[in-house]
């Protein structure tokens, strides 16, 4: 039997049937490389008081007491039964009560004294904590594997993912039968043989038992090891191939000319670049003027100006003859970075009436969805026909109708918001693949950027131009400070009476919505807002009532208040955005639409209400958008949660630094990788199981150095075809169509 066996072959259509439908497990691979989340032992009780409310649980526990009574109102009875995590003899700290209506099975086994694990989800009746859907096993029926009593007080026990309706013992079982069945000793193992040897690490078979079966604690901790490493490696090979087949295409050199556009443009900059984006813009100058490719991540804070970089960039690609297309996340961006590169490039900028001038001349394009239908059919042309040297979009570029005369340069702002395939699309509209820039505010981790990025070079830009006004952020707590309502719109007037802008950001757009992810709806970002649900149950504030609120608002008699959002046609985006960079409005009520990019340097206020529902970097990246010009700029982080509800360690954390690296380490460390690595962002649908982005840094630079040799050794990997084998099935997005291939 080999790894593509159905599990239903072995296990029978119900439990087979059961593993799919609760946990997506298919084949008998898929089985085993479903591994425990965590192991529990003899004596090492669950602690009670912790377990966390509402989730399913499985617990190691004993019994205290349990009673049967006979129930009035239908016939059965109910057993009530008492566990506790105390050892036996020592005191009850505390304690769970499970009722099993006719429970005949628990009324037999679970006696006072006995040790079982339970499983249930948490919750609690008359002050009391309670399991519900509760069940159980008794201890010596988990373990079944050990040969006699004093091996069996040592095992491990394996606690799976569990639900209700399967528990984390039927998966046991399940897996002891495949084991015993499927001849694991015959699979191949991804792992070549001799890094397995160098890394001492246990051979596929072996680690399966290890980590399913183990008679030991080292076995679990030796098994993970192995998949851990198995698991970088699988993803480091499948990202040294896509690297080793870029490095063999060849790209159009672009090496631009000396009294070019982009020579002209540095003479007429008004400010000097930063060493960074010295250093940066020789990176890809030197990189554009090579027949390969450039992937290229620029990274940098908001503000740190990668823009300006991009658009060197773009010049000495037009320089040498080709176009440059700028992907932006959203078309109130797209807008705004075609007019804020037309205002740039200055007195370059040819605005398609003056014709042909003297010097080098550059015309910039927008074309977006929402373009009306002339306007758009021109767009269109100009850049089929060439005419268009820079053309500006969102991912409408991406359309099959778009089409480039000669398209050199690709520029993604903002990554997180576009995935891999997307990249692929864009690139493949030359004849040779264009170059491409990829820039993003969100500073990533080293081993993110290898993991999820592993494709892609990566540049820095680390210090902010010289000028740049400090953001002052402080947390406003409205249950101990209620007065700071009214004076929030205080503060905003006094900032509108002296001719500065104010932003005023909301959770979402109206009445009745959910959170907005509200961005015309490509959302995907790499830190989103974290999980909703632990507000309470108030309303959260919306932009519709917020701007009726304003208008109303006595101490904003006088200001005017206009609001921006993802629902509202886009014209009139379009037509808001500008009039509030024009200064022609004051307070602007909006959701993150204007999270990046978005450039008013007149903007110093920005009150963020209901703070605690954004994440920290999301909150990080909307901040960037005050204190952008010489006025010091102000955040103010709304909220009505309870100064010490958890959610506050989040806003204090932006409160407390505006270092952007310091702070996207510190939104790792809360929440979970899974979220990072969303398929559209790892290339396949597949999220990490055993590896840990940050924690297991070592593991991933030594895979992709690993890997990065056998590629180069073995391009078709013709010599490891489980290792292939293993990557096509991560990379598989459907994984049915495998099925039937493999
Ligand atoms: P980012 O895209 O990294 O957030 P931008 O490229 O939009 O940053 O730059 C932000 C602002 O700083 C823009 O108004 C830009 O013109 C300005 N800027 C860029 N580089 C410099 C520099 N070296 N000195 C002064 N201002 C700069
Ligand atoms: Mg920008």
């Amino acid at each position: 039997m080999d790894q593509h066996t159905r599990l239903d072959v072995i296990l029978g259509k119900r439990i087979a049937g059961s593993l799919e439908k609760n946990l997506g497990l298919l084949t008998i691979a898929d089985l085993l490389e479903n591994f425990p989340r965590r192991y529990l032992q003899r004596g090492e009780f669950s602690e009670i008081s912790s377990l966390p409310f509402d989730e399913d649980v499985t617990i190691l526990a004993r019994v205290i007491s349990s009673s049967t009574r006979t129930m009035r109102a239908r016939r059965g009875t109910i057993t009530d039964v008492v566990i506790s995590d105390s050892d036996e003899g020592g005191p009850v700290l505390s304690s769970v009560k499970i009722s099993f209506f006719n429970g005949f099975n628990a009324r037999q086994k679970l006696q006072p004294g006995v040790l079982a694990l339970f499983s249930g989800r948490v919750g609690s009746y008359g002050g009391h904590l309670t399991l519900t859907n509760p069940d159980f096993i008794l201890l010596d029926e988990a373990v079944t594997t050990a040969a006699d009593a004093a091996a069996m007080a040592k095992l491990p026990i394996p606690v799976y993912s569990a639900t209700a309706k399967l528990t984390s013992w039927t998966v046991q079982r399940a897996v002891a039968m495949v084991l015993d069945q499927a001849d694991t000793d015959h699979w191949f193992d991804p792992i070549p043989e001799w890094l397995r040897t160098r890394e001492r690490l246990p051979g596929l078979s072996q680690a399966y038992r290890m980590i399913h079966q183990p008679t030991s604690v080292e076995q679990c901790y030796w098994a993970r090891k192995r998949f851990r490493y198995q698991e970088a490696l699988v993803l480091q090979t499948a990202l040294a191939r896509r690297r080793a087949e870029t490095a063999q295409e060849v790209a159009t050199s672009r090496p631009g000319v000396l009294d070019g556009a982009l020579t002209a443009f540095d003479a007429q900059l008004p400010f000097t670049l930063t060493a960074g984006q010295r250093r940066v813009g020789e990176e890809l100058s030197r990189e554009l003027a090579t027949s390969h490719p450039m992937n290229r991540l620029l990274q940098g804070d908001v503000g740190s100006g990668k823009t300006l970089v991009a658009l060197r960039a773009m010049l000495q690609v037009i320089d040498s003859g080709g176009q440059a297309a700028l992907l932006a996340p959203t078309e109130v961006l797209a807008a705004q970075h075609a007019e804020s590169i037309r205002r740039t490039l200055g007195t370059l900028t040819r605005d398609g009436l003056l014709g042909p001038g003297d010097g080098p001349s550059v015309s910039v394009t927008l074309l977006t969805g929402s373009l009306p239908t002339a306007a758009r059919r021109q767009a269109l042309l100009d850049a089929a026909s060439g005419d268009a040297d820079i053309v500006v979009g969102t991912h409408a570029l991406l359309s099959d109708n778009v089409t480039f005369f000669d398209l050199g340069l690709v520029v993604v702002d903002e990554q997180h918001r576009f995935g891999v395939e997307q990249r692929d699309v864009l690139r493949s509209k030359a004849d040779a693949p264009p170059h491409l820039l990829v820039m993003t505010a969100t500073p990533i981790p080293r081993t993110v950027a290898m993991t999820v990025f592993g494709d892609l070079e990566t540049s820095v830009l680390d210090e902010l131009p010289d000028g740049r006004s400090p953001i002052t952020t402080h947390v406003v707590g409205l249950v101990e400070n209620p007065r700071w309502e009214a004076r929030l719109w205080q503060r905003a007037r006094e900032e509108a009476d002296a001719g500065r802008q104010v932003y005023i950001v909301c959770p979402k757009i109206g009445e009745g919505d959910s959170l907005a992810d509200d961005d015309g709806g490509e959302a995907l970002a790499l830190f989103g807002a974290p999980a909703g649900g632990d507000g309470g149950a108030q309303e959260l504030t919306g932009v519709v009532g917020m701007l009726e609120a304003l208008r109303a608002e006595a101490a904003l008699q006088g200001v005017r208040v206009e609001a921006l959002h993802g629902r509202m046609p886009p014209e009139d985006k379009s037509r808001t955005m500008a009039a509030f960079a024009a200064g022609e409005v004051d307070v602007l009520v909006s959701t993150t639409v204007i999270e990046v990019g978005v450039d008013v340097p007149n903007a110093t206020l920005m009150v963020i209400l209901d703070a605690d529902r954004f994440g920290i970097s999301q909150l990080h990246q909307l901040r960037g958008r005050v204190g952008r010009g010489r006025l010091p700029g102000t955040c103010l982080l709304v909220t009505r949660l309870e100064p010490d509800h958890p959610s506050r360690e989040r806003l204090a954390a932006v409160a407390a630094t505006t270092d952007g690296f310091e702070l996207s380490q510190e939104d790792l460390k809360l929440r979970r990788e899974g979220d990072i690595l969303g398929a559209r962002q790892s290339g396949g649908r597949s999220t990490l199981k055993l590896l840990r982005v940050i924690q297991d840094e070592d593991v991933i630079a030594l895979a992709r150095e690993d890997a990065q040799e056998l590629v180069a050794e073995d391009p078709g990997l013709e010599g490891h075809p489980a290792l292939r084998m293993a990557i096509e099935n991560y990379l598989n997005p459907e994984k049915e169509a495998f099925l039937e291939r493999g």
